[in-house]
C-alpha cells in the first residue's frame, strides 16, 4: 500500500528525519539528477542551519512550496539501511519513547556510520610571523604554535588547552586574520570491507609456456572461476607481482568484492537433531498452528535446562523453512556465544550477529547481511530487535525477564517490549522464554494477552538442585571471613573442593552500599506508603523514601521488632574473594563482575578457565547468573540474599526471586546434582522461600497481590523524569519548580487529579553519580495515553523548554531501575 501512495506524491519532495535532538522531521528537496537515487530507508546528507548532517529519508511527500526549501546534498547508500516497513516502528518509538526520530534511527542503525560536521582551526601566514610577537599573551602564543603543526580540531585544542581556550579567544584571532576556521565533513569511520579477487578472461589465448607458478595460478582459476588474491599469494608468494604482469598482459582481471569481517571465532561442527520430548513438542506444534497467521504472542516458561532453547530452534527453522526470518534475541553478550554455537551449529551461514561486542566494522557488516537477504537469522543482544528484515516470521526473546533488555542510556528502551509492538506491527508470532518470567508477562499470559506454554520437566530428568538457606542473624557477631562465609557454607566449599569440583559463589551487588537492615530481626526499614526500602541520607542523617519523600530518623527503632541496631551491607565482590583466599589458600579464585570483565574476550577467557577447571571459586555479580553450562559446579553459595531483597525498588521482591532462581540452577547441569547454600537476615520472606523451590506461580500469587495493593505495574504505568545538575542548590531548586508545574497542570486540568499521581521532587536514592546532583519526579498513571498526554502537556511548559545549559531532563518511560 505503501508504495501506491508514495507513487502518487511528487519524488521531488522528501521527508527526512535528521540525527540530530530535533522534535520534527523535514523536507528538502531532491535536485533531479538525484532523483534515482533517491529512496526511503537511504541515509542522506543534508544542510541544516550552518552544518551539513546526515539524516534517513523516509519518504516522499505532499509538495511544499516553501522557498526555503533546502536541496539534499548527497545519499551516500547504495541500498536502503532499512526496509521501508519499519518507519512505522521508528515512529512508534519516537512517541512512546518522547525521543527525536532521527535519533531513534540513529540508536537503531549499527554504530560508525555517522557523517557529521566538525571545524577545523588552520594558522595563516600573518598567523605564522607574529607567533613570538610580545602583544600575544602566551597562551595565544602556545595555541598558534599548536597549529602551526597542522589543522586542528575544536575538541583538539580544548583538550591541550583545557579551559584556557575560549570560543571567543578563537574567535578574536579569527577576526585578526592571524587564523581561519573551515568546516569539514567527517567521512563516516565504517566503509564496505573489500578485497581483491583474480577472474581469468575470457577468449584470451594463453602463451604456450608459462613458468611452473604461473601455471599453477592459471590451474587455480581455471578451477574456480574467482579466487582471492590472498588465496593465491599463499599458494605462490610472488602471486601480486605475477597478476600485475598478467592483468597488464590482459590475461586476468582483478576485480574488488564485498567481503564480510568474520566475527565468529572456531569452527562449529554441526549438531544432530534431538528426538523432542512430549512436552517439547506440544509446546512446538502449538505455536506453530499461529505461525504465520499474523501476531500472535506467546510466553514459554520452564526452569533452566528443560529444553526452551531446542524449540526456539525448531521453530526457527520452520519459519526460515517457509521463507521468513527470524530474530533471536539474548539478554547478555556473555551468553551470546553460547546461543551462537548452538545456533550456528544448527543453522549455519544463516546466521548473523548483532551486539556490542562487535567492532564498528563488523556489526556495518552483520546488518548489511540481514538488509541483503544473506543472513535469515538475528541473533544478539537488544539491539538486534532492530534486524532490518522485510519479512519476520517470529521474535525470540530468551529470558524474557532480563534487565538487561532494558538500554539505560539515550533512547530508554525495552527491547522485550519493543520486539512485541514489532511483531504486532509486523504481523507476526513473538516467542517470550524464561524460567523466572516477569510479573509483566505473566500478568500478560493470566490475562490471556499472551498464550503459554510450559515445560515443567527438565530433559532426562536431570535433578533440580538441593536449596539450604543460613539464617544469618545466627552469625551476626562473627567476624572477619566467618561473617561472609558461615561455617555451613564454609563446609559445604571444602567438601566440594575435596572431591575436585567447582564453586560457584554470588554476590548481587549493582554499585548501592548504603542498605541496612535490622540486625536482630533482619528486617530493612521501609517506607509506609510506598513499601520500599529507605535509603540512608548521610548528610541530614536520616532514612529517606526516594519515591515519596517520606523520611525516618537516623536513630529511629525497628518496625518489626523494635531493636535499634541497624547493620549496614556493605559487601563486596572483592571482600568475598579475600575471605574465599583466607579460607582456602590452596583454591585457584577468580573474580567476574564489571570490574574485572571489560571486554567480551575476558569474559570469554574466563568462562574457558572455568570449563577447563583451571578455576576452582569462582566469585562474580549477576554477571555469573545467567544461564552458562558449567557440569562441574556443584555447589552455589549465595553470599547475601538481601543485597537485593532491600534494594529501594518495587521490583526488588521480584529481582531477587529472579536471582535466586537463576544462580540455583547454574548449580548441577552436569551428571552430578548441585547443592546450593542461601544465605539471609530473611529467611521467611517470600521471594526467598519460593525461589527455593523454583516456583514461579507461588511467587507470582503473592507478588501481584502486593503489586495490586499499591497500584504499582502491571497495575500503572510510570514515567520517570529525571533531573541533573552540577550545582547543588540550582538542581534543588529547579526540581522543586518541576514539581510545582507538574502540580499546577494537574490543577489545571482535572482529569489528571484522577488519571495521574506525582510522587516527588525527591532526591534520587544514588544522589550524586559523576558529580552531578540528581532529583527525580515519578509520574504513576492509569494507563499509558494519560501519562502520555501529561508529558506533553510538560513538554510545553516554559520551564521545561529554558533548561538545557545546567541541567539536564531525562525522561525515562517504563523505568527499571529507579535509582
Ligand atoms: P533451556 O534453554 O530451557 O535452558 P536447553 O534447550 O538449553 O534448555 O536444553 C538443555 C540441554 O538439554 C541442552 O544441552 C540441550 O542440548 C539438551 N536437550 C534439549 N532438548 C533435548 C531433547 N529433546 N533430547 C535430548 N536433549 C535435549
Ligand atoms: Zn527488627
Ligand atoms: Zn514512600
Amino acid at each position: 500500500m505503501l508504495s501506491a501512495v508514495n507513487m502518487a506524491t511528487d519524488p521531488t519532495y522528501i521527508d527526512v528525519a535528521i540525527a540530530l535532538p530535533v522534535e520534527t522531521t523535514f523536507t528538502y528537496r531532491v535536485p533531479d539528477d538525484m532523483r534515482p537515487l533517491a529512496l526511503p530507508g537511504k541515509r542522506v546528507l543534508v544542510p541544516f542551519g550552518k552544518r551539513r548532517v546526515t539524516g534517513y529519508m523516509l519518504g516522499f511527500c505532499e509538495r511544499h512550496d516553501l522557498k526555503s526549501i533546502k536541496d539534499i546534498l548527497d545519499v551516500p547508500d547504495e541500498i536502503p539501511l532499512f526496509p521501508e516497513s519499519m518507519i512505522p516502528f521508528f515512529k512508534w518509538i519516537a512517541d512512546y519513547y518522547m525521543y527525536p526520530i532521527g535519533e531513534v534511527i540513529k540508536c537503531a542503525l549499527p554504530g560508525g556510520l555517522n557523517m557529521y560536521d566538525f571545524t577545523l582551526v588552520e594558522i595563516t601566514e600573518s598567523g605564522r610571523e607574529v607567533i613570538t610577537d610580545p602583544s600575544l599573551t602566551p597562551v595565544e602564543q602556545k595555541m598558534l604554535r599548536h597549529i602551526a603543526n597542522g589543522p586542528s580540531s575544536f575538541t583538539d585544542i580544548f583538550k591541550n588547552f583545557g579551559k584556557k581556550i575560549s570560543g571567543s579567544l578563537i574567535r578574536r584571532l579569527e577576526d585578526r586574520g592571524l587564523i581561519t576556521t573551515r568546516r569539514t565533513l567527517k567521512r563516516s569511520r565504517v566503509n564496505p570491507n573489500t578485497e581483491r579477487y583474480v577472474v581469468l578472461n575470457e577468449h584470451t589465448t594463453l602463451p604456450e609456456s608459462m613458468s611452473v607458478q604461473r601455471q599453477k595460478i592459471i590451474d587455480r582459476l581455471r578451477m574456480e572461476k574467482e579466487v582471492s588474491l590472498k588465496t593465491l599469494t599463499q599458494m605462490v608468494p610472488s602471486a601480486g607481482r605475477m597478476i600485475k604482469s598478467m592483468a597488464d598482459a590482459g590475461y586476468v582481471s582483478v576485480v574488488h568484492r564485498r567481503v564480510y569481517r568474520d566475527p565468529f571465532g572456531e569452527a562449529i561442527q554441526p549438531d544432530t537433531l534431538h528426538t523432542l520430548t512430549q512436552e517439547q513438542e506440544n509446546v512446538t506444534a502449538n505455536i506453530l498452528r499461529s505461525l504465520g497467521k499474523g501476531y500472535s504472542a506467546h510466553l514459554l516458561t520452564g526452569v533452566t535446562g528443560s529444553g526452551k532453547t531446542e524449540v526456539y530452534m525448531r521453530l526457527a527453522a520452520e519459519a526460515i523453512q517457509r521463507g521468513y526470518s527470524v530474530i533471536i534475541l539474548v539478554p547478555e553478550i556473555a551468553l551470546i556465544s553460547q546461543m551462537e554455537r548452538r545456533f550456528r551449529s544448527r543453522f549455519g551461514d544463516c546466521v548473523a550477529l548483532l551486539h556490542s561486542g562487535l567492532s564498528d566494522g563488523e556489526r556495518y557488516d552483520q546488518w548489511m547481511r540481514i538488509v541483503s537477504g544473506e543472513a535469515s537469522i538475528a541473533l544478539g543482544a537488544r539491539s538486534a530487535v532492530f534486524a532490518p528484515f522485510k519479512h519476520i516470521g517470529m521474535i525470540v526473546v530468551d529470558e524474557e525477564h532480563d534487565p538487561s533488555y532494558k538500554q539505560e542510556s539515550s533512547l530508554r528502551y525495552h527491547a522485550r517490549d519493543l520486539a512485541v509492538v514489532r511483531a504486532k506491527q509486523s504481523g507476526c508470532t513473538v516467542l517470550l522464554g524464561s524460567a523466572t518470567p516477569s510479573i509483566q508477562s505473566y500478568y500478560n499470559a493470566v490475562t490471556k494477552k499472551f498464550s503459554q506454554g510450559v515445560l515443567t520437566e527438565r530433559v532426562e530428568n536431570r535433578p533440580l538442585p538441593e536449596v539450604a538457606i543460613v539464617d544469618l542473624r545466627e552469625y551476626r557477631d562473627g567476624r572477619g571471613a566467618k561473617k561472609i562465609i558461615t561455617p555451613s557454607l564454609h563446609r559445604a566449599m571444602k567438601e566440594t573442593l575435596e572431591r575436585g569440583e567447582q564453586v560457584l559463589l554470588f554476590l548481587n551487588r549493582r554499585g548501592f552500599s548504603s542498605l541496612s537492615v535490622c540486625a536482630s530481626c533482619g528486617e530493612a526499614i521501609r517506607c509506609k506508603n510506598c513499601d520500599i526500602s529507605l535509603t540512608f541520607h548521610k548528610e541530614e542523617n536520616v532514612y529517606k523514601c526516594h519515591y515519596c519523600g517520606f523520611c525516618l530518623l537516623s536513630n529511629s527503632k525497628c518496625t518489626s521488632c523494635g531493636s535499634s541496631s541497624f547493620q549496614l551491607l556493605g559487601l563486596g565482590t572483592e571482600k568475598v574473594e579475600a575471605a574465599v583466599q583466607s579460607l582456602f589458600p590452596e583454591a585457584r579464585v577468580s573474580r567476574m563482575d564489571r570490574d574485572t570483565i571489560t571486554r567480551k574476550e575476558s569474559i570469554v577467557s574466563i568462562l574457558r578457565a572455568l570449563k577447563n577447571r583451571e578455576i576452582d571459586v569462582l566469585v562474580g555479580t549477576q554477571m555469573v547468573a545467567k544461564g552458562h553450562d558449567f557440569p562441574h559446579i556443584t555447589l552455589v553459595g549465595i553470599i547475601c540474599a538481601d543485597l537485593s531483597l532491600n534494594f529501594p525498588d518495587f521490583r526488588a521482591g521480584e529481582r531477587t526471586f529472579q536471582l535466586l532462581a537463576q544462580v540455583a540452577g547454574r548449580a548441577g547441569r552436569g551428571d552430578t546434582p548441585g547443592r546450593v547454600i542461601l544465605q539471609t537476615f530473611n529467611p521467611q520472606h517470600f521471594s526467598i522461600l519460593t525461589a527455593k523451590d523454583q516456583d514461579f506461580k507461588a511467587f507470582y500469587g503473592t507478588e501481584i497481590l502486593y503489586r495490586k495493593a499499591l497500584n504499582y505495574p502491571p497495575f500503572s504505568r510510570i514515567i520517570q523524569i529525571r533531573i541533573a545538575g552540577k550545582d547543588k542548590n540550582k538542581t534543588g531548586r529547579y526540581a522543586h519548580d518541576m514539581g510545582r508545574v507538574c502540580q499546577a497542570i494537574q490543577k489545571r486540568d482535572k482529569t489528571f487529579l484522577t488519571s495521574i499521581e506525582i510522587l516527588g521532587p525527591i532526591e534520587a536514592s544514588l544522589q550524586k553519580i559523576a558529580a552531578h546532583y540528581r532529583w527525580q519526579i515519578l509520574l504513576k498513571g492509569i494507563s499509558s495515553q494519560s501519562l502520555h498526554q501529561f508529558v506533553h502537556c510538560l513538554f510545553l511548559e516554559r520551564i521545561y523548554k529554558t533548561a538545557s545549559k545546567d541541567i539536564q531532563i531525562v525522561i525515562d518511560v517504563d523505568p527499571l531501575y529507579m535509582m
